[in-house]
């Protein structure tokens, strides 16, 4: 799954405006994050195969640090212990940053073929998960759309722009990240080697990251440490 792992962090943000979208983006990712480094490092694996499923051109034979369910439960509360511990952030907001990187393998479940291991992780036997939506590119492709404007819209009603460019810039991204989807669905493999599709892929997450900061300047809620006091300024909203 891509795009629609962002559903997750939208998600949050509308169930808790004073969470910071930015570090809800980064949770959504967060196993990925774990990922791409091991794939550079050589500690997972990522093979480029064109057209391994009708909507991707890889495969993920072993993840067990990242993307096993036990992998996902670690780096939950690994996120819980940071958000409180370290952020100081409130249990609310630690909670949903923790269920956010949880939710990331759960999404991958509905799109992956069978590589998400749940028992055995490390053996060349581990039984893995999966139900294939990848196998078909127009229901992989309904899924992440689905999951992202469904959550886009929950967003938007949860919260309420404070510039006119908070207004524009929710749809505008929304249509960038469908476009990028499209493109990783239906294009041929467009990169050479496994390291050039990692830093890609790390690459987007960081723009998005950004987009997702700038995002929570225009719109109420804003950055979770700077929450409560800020007049609500949303009179002339329409949203
Ligand atoms: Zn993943």
């Amino acid at each position: 799954m891509f795009v629609g792992h962002y559903a997750a962090s939208f998600v949050a943000k509308g169930l808790e405006p004073r969470a910071s979208l930015a570090l809800l983006f980064i949770a959504a990712q967060f196993l990925d994050f774990v990922f791409f480094p091991l794939v550079l490092l050589g500690g997972e694996q990522l093979s480029l195969l064109p057209n391994a499923t009708q909507s991707t051109h890889f495969e993920l034979p072993f993840m067990p640090y990242s993307h096993s369910i036990w992998a996902a439960i670690f780096w939950s509360t690994i996120a819980l212990i940071i958000c409180r511990s370290l952020l100081n952030l409130s249990r609310t907001i630690s909670l949903l940053v923790c269920l956010v990187v949880g939710s990331h393998w759960w999404l991958d479940l509905l799109v992956h073929t069978p590589d998400l291991a749940v028992w055995r992780i490390f053996s060349s036997d581990a039984s893995k998960w999966s139900f294939s939506l990848w196998n078909n590119v127009y229901l992989s492709f309904a899924a992440e759309t689905c999951l992202l404007l469904l959550s886009v819209a929950f967003y938007l009603k949860k919260t309420h722009p404070t510039s006119k460019a908070g207004k524009y810039l929710v749809p505008a991204f929304a249509a960038l990240l469908l476009v990028i989807q499209a493109i990783s669905n239906f294009a041929d493999l467009n990169v050479e080697s496994e390291a050039a599709f990692a830093w890609q892929a790390m690459t987007m997450f960081i723009v998005f990251i950004v987009i997702a900061s700038i995002l929570d300047h225009h719109r109420s809620g804003g950055p979770a440490n700077n929450v409560t006091t800020e007049p609500l300024n949303i009179k002339n909203s329409s949203q």
